[in-house]
């Protein structure tokens, strides 16, 4: 009922909606409407009580619910399901779980997670209300190896949207977003498969977005950052998402409905701060420098050993850094 009554404010944003209408719109009594409305002020949302006119929202919090999200997307297929929690031990774990009983496309969020990852088992840090750390559950109908693929077309989203929120930024294959040297966002992909067909995709997206100097921990800032503290600005967290959703939508279903990856290539090839650097691959204990010196159309990065020989790179286990230190 909240979010029926929710829904009936926000459809009159800024206009008063009287007691009367919701009332008979919904079938609650006055009685019932009052509570409603102080729970709503209690989640965040500022509402404005005039007796004979009724309630209109003044302001909604930057919640990452469905109520405050859906209104922004444009999508036919991705958050039209959102699960949302405050508080969640890692949104990638809770999407692998319950990936068998949620839609493809469905989104999972958390305000906080307390026990966030990142590849090859290592910590992500989510604190409460400051990033987006989502999941998306995704079921394509292709051959497990091409999965991978799934993070240069997501790499690529994140990448446009964050242009559109006007941020500079760049893409250190194969997922991570960079905006001044510094990583802000983190993509993992995991899924469930057969031999030759896929269960599902999850596909995790953490990005720091409000997060001040105190919430990175001393031994990652060097390398980590948030993007208000790169450009100084406080980003409305919900517009980070449905920009994402927004822009992954297209250029998703150009790789699964057609095949189709080279949108997403050319973006992460353009915007690659990689590409034309000399860097360290990092391979399971194996560690060596390389020039990067391109994306291949699958994807893969092209390097160039020491030796002048030229390999392709599969994300799989792989770390790159800068010769010198990130990036
Ligand atoms: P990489 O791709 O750089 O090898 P991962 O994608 O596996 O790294 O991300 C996990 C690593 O990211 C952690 O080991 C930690 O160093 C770093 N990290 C953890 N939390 C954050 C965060 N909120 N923002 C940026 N980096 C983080």
């Amino acid at each position: 009922m909240k979010h029926n009554i929710l829904k009936l404010l926000k459809d009159d944003f800024g206009e008063f909606v009287s007691g009367q209408k919701i009332s008979e719109e919904l079938g609650v009594s006055r009685a019932a409407i009052w509570k409603h409305m102080n729970s709503l002020k209690e989640d965040g949302y500022e509402i404005e009580s005039i007796s004979r006119k009724g309630y209109r929202i003044v302001s909604s919090p930057d919640l990452l619910n469905y109520d405050e999200i859906a209104s922004l997307l444009n999508t036919e297929l991705l958050g039209r399901e959102i699960q949302y929690y405050k508080t969640i031990d890692s949104t990638n774990n809770f999407a692998k779980t319950n990936a068998n009983f949620l839609k493809d496309g469905a989104v999972i969020i958390s305000e906080e997670q307390t026990a966030g990852r990142g590849r090859l088992g290592r910590n992500w840090v989510s604190p409460l209300y400051k990033g987006v750390w989502m999941s998306i559950i995704l079921k394509p109908d292709i051959n497990p190896i091409y999965v991978s693929k799934i993070t240069q077309v997501v790499a690529a989203a994140v990448n446009r949207a964050f242009f559109k929120l006007g941020i500079e930024n760049k893409i250190k294959w194969p997922n991570d977003i960079i905006v001044n040297s510094k990583k802000v966002c983190g993509i993992l992909t995991e899924m469930n498969a057969e031999i030759n067909h896929v269960n599902y995709v999850v596909v995790g997206i953490g990005i720091n977005v409000n997060l001040d100097n105190e919430d990175i921990p001393e031994d990652l800032k060097s390398k980590a950052s948030s993007l208000r503290i790169e450009s100084g600005k406080e980003l409305k967290r919900k517009e980070v998402v449905a920009e994402i959703l927004n822009n992954l939508e297209p250029l998703y279903k150009q790789f699964v409905e057609s095949n189709d990856l080279e949108k997403s290539i050319d973006i992460c090839r353009e915007n690659s701060i990689l590409i034309g650097r000399e860097v360290k691959i990092i391979d399971r204990n194996q560690e060596y420098l390389a020039y990067a010196c391109g994306l291949s159309d699958e994807g893969y990065l092209i390097i160039k050993d020491k030796d002048g020989n030229t390999k392709e790179l599969i994300s799989g286990e792989i770390s790159v850094r800068d010769k010198n230190g990130y990036v």
